[in-house]
């Protein structure tokens, strides 16, 4: 397989690195300490045409590859965690499927304000009672007449206090298992939309995470987003593609606290010189860029399979297992080169390792992507 970037891949990759660089690592030790949804740094990204790349040009957005979004995911990530799953929620979980599964009318209706950053959307799958096992939803969608009516409660929903537009799940008939599952398009301003409360969280602070109410939601029938009964499609489908972004802010964030670590051991000295010329310092940065690099590798992998409308799915979920589990190593270590210091909320290499922990957990736990490679090779073999 081929690696190597074009010049306009890595004119974004710049273009998001230089962003990342000024306007987000100088602020994302104040968003972590104060909790507070960035709103002007999200507009800026919006700017760079980063919260709908691959939205086709015809429904108003710039039509980017998916290895250019894992490039300025890994970008955004490493100057802000929070900024990353904002940005990944925006294009992997909202305008994908509406791009994927939307009638013309409604890509016509979201995608242009989507992609321009004039709108935020969330995705709604997650209940209380249930995450990975998806298809056990309790949220009840019925059918009055011409309005769907929706109750139920959605758990954990990233950009849920801020987002205009939810793409949520819903189950019609229970009786029919995942093929009751439907998917709607809401404009979260309609009566019955309720942000109920936002969680207090380990990391990735600045994002909010929310639960949401639905109270006799009522929707018009073209409300739903594609075919009734298959919601559950939408919902895996979104997932394959959502799990590249958060391989790729797995790796944005352990590439930063890498990188410092690197610098730190040359500056930091033990026993008259940089504990950088120690080889128990060398030996760990060495083990963090390899992991690094060979979860880089995979992302890459997982996004041109995605690009080449291949069978992605366990490659984007090896993308996201491995990728999620080095940042986790990577952000311990990190912590282990600055000592004390690591600890400290002095330095960033603390907030790094509470970020990372999320990747391992959002998106399908690392339980649930092994489960999806197991039966993946168990059947097709590698
Ligand atoms: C900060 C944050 C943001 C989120 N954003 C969103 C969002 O925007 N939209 C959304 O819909 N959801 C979102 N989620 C929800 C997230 O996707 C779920 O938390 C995740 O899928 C796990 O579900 P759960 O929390 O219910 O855990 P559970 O499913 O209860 O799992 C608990 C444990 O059991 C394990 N387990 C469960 N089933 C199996 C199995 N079959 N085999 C092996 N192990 C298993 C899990 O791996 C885990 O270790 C978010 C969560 C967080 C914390």
């Amino acid at each position: 397989m081929e690696f190597s970037l074009t010049s306009e891949q890595m004119m974004l990759r710049d273009t998001a690195r230089e962003y990342a660089r000024n306007e987000l690592l100088p602020n994302a030790a104040r968003f972590d300490a104060e909790g507070v949804f960035p709103g002007a740094q999200v507009k800026g990204m919006a700017e760079l045409g980063l919260m709908g790349m691959m939205v086709d040009e015809a429904h108003g957005g710039v039509g980017m590859d998916v290895l250019s979004y894992a490039l300025a995911m890994e970008e955004i990530s490493a100057g802000c965690a929070s900024c990353g799953v904002i940005m990944s929620v925006n294009n992997s979980l909202v305008c994908d499927p509406i791009e994927t599964f939307g009638s013309q009318e409604q890509k016509q209706a979201w995608l242009p304000k989507l992609a321009s950053g004039e709108q935020l959307g969330c995705f709604a799958l997650s209940e209380p009672g249930t995450g990975s096992d998806a298809a056990a939803q309790t949220c009840k969608a019925v059918l009055e007449g011409d309005t769907w009516v929706i109750n139920g409660e959605k758990n954990w929903i990233t950009n849920g206090a801020e987002a205009d537009v939810c793409v949520l799940i819903a189950m019609e008939d229970s009786s029919k298992g995942v093929k009751g599952i439907n998917a709607y398009i809401v404009p979260t301003d309609m009566p019955g939309f309720v942000v109920a409360k936002n969680e207090k969280k380990l990391g990735i602070k600045a994002s909010s995470t929310s639960q949401i109410s639905l109270q006799d939601l009522r929707l018009p029938t073209d409300a739903l987003l594609g075919e009734r009964g298959k919601g559950f499609n939408v919902a895996m489908h979104t997932l394959d593609g959502g799990r590249i972004g958060i391989a790729a802010q797995a790796l944005g964030i352990a590439r930063q606290a890498y990188e410092e670590a690197r610098d730190y051991s040359m500056e930091r000295h033990a026993f008259g010189a940089p504990i950088g010329n120690l080889q128990a310092i060398q030996f760990m940065l060495a083990d963090m860029a390899t992991e690094i690099e060979a979860a880089r590798l995979l992302i890459w992998q997982a996004a041109m399979l995605k690009e080449q409308k291949g069978n992605y799915g366990r490659a984007s979920a090896m993308a996201k297992v491995y990728a999620s589990e080095v940042s986790a190593r990577v952000t311990h270590k990190a912590i282990q080169v600055f000592g004390g210091y690591g600890y400290s909320k002095e330095f960033p290499a603390e907030r790094h390792f509470r970020d990372a922990r999320i990747t391992e957990i959002y998106e399908g736990t690392s339980e649930i992507q092994r489960l999806v490679i197991a039966r993946s090779v168990l059947k097709e073999g590698i």
